[in-house]
């Protein structure tokens, strides 16, 4: 018995990208159509998938409906019809290398790879007006930092917002593998109490790597930071990272030693389906997380063909509590690469938040949203109402580029279609929203710079 145990915990870490697509064994129960398909939308948008997530998370007996394939494997409907048959014709005509390229590249230029400003508004700059490569500052808060060796993930998510990091163009990536960039950063930052390691999965890298990023934050020095937060989904597509890994003990030890040093370590962890949460390892991983004293929050998007349904909902928050985890936000989809095939319009996104939220118990009714990542600000979407006759939909900043602007309820006119804060108009025919001079004057400060 040690044996079998010994060998499953060794199960090697195997991954396939779109060169690897005929070698996946269960996809060979699919339409050669279906298999171009794949191969059409993976010359635009990035694929990655590992064994694990093949053979313990999807039922291939409901493919392809089945949640955890529709977050991993690429769908035709992904992609406009107009870029898939201009990839389609260019793939079937065998056209060569630089062609292909091209037409790819211009497709990814239409697909909005950077929303929210993000490129020209969070990066920061350093005394001598250097911008700061790999952060990211934008709540008072909390700094974003992107580890350069934590860019890619254990699989990718169909609908990932920072899919563009992933598509090999330098330019678009944002990374730094200088720690020494974070930590100057930080030293003459004492406003920032949080600092968030995200990417891709910063759970990627080698403990030593992480350790030298986080080990220094624990000094004296840094005493104004006061929660490490690691946004990861390896809890997800590899919990072995946290149980078996070759340096997963390490890991333990580096999370314990954080615990002991007085600060909050919050491990984000991003869930979109129940279904992540069931199989044996992703509960030991859990287990042996929360025995170090970090905390678990999840947080996720709610995704078209994947979980726009409160049941699953409902489930995911009631299984996150038994296990130890806090429910923490319920994202919307935000407005990049495929967004036309997971979106849900706000109203409908509202109503399933709300009709899982009431049929959960309170510690199960923690998570905000739904809330969308915009450039302003994180705006969730409080409800519909009528306000003097008029039919709106109710918001609030939860995050603002301005923290005055947070917790100040405003109003849309109703709208069932808008999927977006940019589709929404004003309430009683004012002419603007109450922030938005000031956001026009943040954002052209910071585009001057
Ligand atoms: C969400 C987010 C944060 C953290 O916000 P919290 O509400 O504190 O979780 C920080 N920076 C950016 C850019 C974010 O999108
Ligand atoms: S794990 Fe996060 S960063 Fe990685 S592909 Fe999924 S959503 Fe994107």
């Amino acid at each position: 018995m040690a044996q079998v145990g010994q060998q499953a915990k060794s199960a090697p870490f195997k991954v396939y990208t779109q060169r690897d697509l005929d070698r996946i064994e269960q996809l060979s129960r699919l339409s050669p159509e279906a298999r171009f398909e794949m191969r059409v939308v993976s010359s635009v948008l990035p694929f990655r998938v590992n064994q694990y997530v093949i053979d313990e998370l999807i039922d291939w007996k409901h493919v392809p409906e089945d949640p955890i394939f529709q977050l991993t494997f690429p769908q035709r409907g992904m992609l406009a019809p107009a870029h898939y048959d201009r990839v389609a014709a260019l793939l079937r005509g065998g056209a060569d290398k630089d062609e292909i390229a091209r037409a790819v590249d211009e497709i990814r230029q239409e697909l909005n790879p950077h929303p929210a400003d993000q490129m020209e508004m969070n990066m920061p700059r350093d005394e001598e007006g250097h911008r700061l490569d790999g952060i990211q500052h934008k709540y008072r808060e909390t700094v974003l930092f992107f580890p350069s060796q934590g860019q890619t993930c254990h699989s990718y998510c169909t609908f990932c917002f920072r899919w563009a990091q992933f598509v090999g163009d330098k330019e678009l990536r944002i990374a730094s593998s200088e720690a020494a960039v974070l930590h100057n950063y930080l030293r003459t930052h004492p406003e920032v109490t949080d600092v968030l390691f995200t990417g891709g999965d910063p759970m990627v890298m080698k403990t030593a790597h992480l350790k030298s990023y986080i080990e220094p934050l624990l000094a004296p020095e840094f005493d104004h930071i006061r929660t490490l937060r690691i946004g990861t989904k390896a809890l997800t597509f590899w919990p072995q990272r946290f149980v078996s890994a070759e340096d997963a003990d390490k890991l333990i030890n580096l999370f314990e030693a954080v615990v002991e040093s007085g600060k909050q370590l919050a491990i984000m962890a991003h869930y979109n389906h129940w279904k992540e949460l069931d199989t044996e390892v992703a509960q030991a991983a859990i287990r042996r997380v929360r025995g170090t004293g970090a905390m678990i929050r999840a947080q996720g998007p709610l995704i078209a063909h994947i979980n726009d349904d409160p049941a699953v909902w409902a489930r995911l928050w009631q299984k996150e509590v038994e296990l130890g985890i806090v429910p923490y936000y319920m994202f919307v989809e935000r407005d990049t690469g495929a967004r036309n095939y997971f979106e849900v319009p706000l109203v409908r996104a509202w109503e399933i938040y709300r009709e899982a939220m009431q049929s959960v118990s309170g510690l199960a009714r923690t998570a905000r949203g739904p809330s969308m990542s915009a450039s302003p600000g994180k705006v969730e979407i409080q409800g519909v109402t009528e306000v003097a006759g008029e039919k709106v939909i109710a918001l609030r900043f939860i995050q603002g580029r301005n923290p005055d602007w947070v917790q100040r309820p405003f109003f849309a006119k109703y709208d069932d279609q808008a999927t977006w804060l940019d589709h929404l108009r004003p309430a009683f025919g004012e002419e603007k929203w109450f922030w938005e001079d000031e956001y026009a004057t943040i954002r052209e400060d910071k585009l001057a710079n």
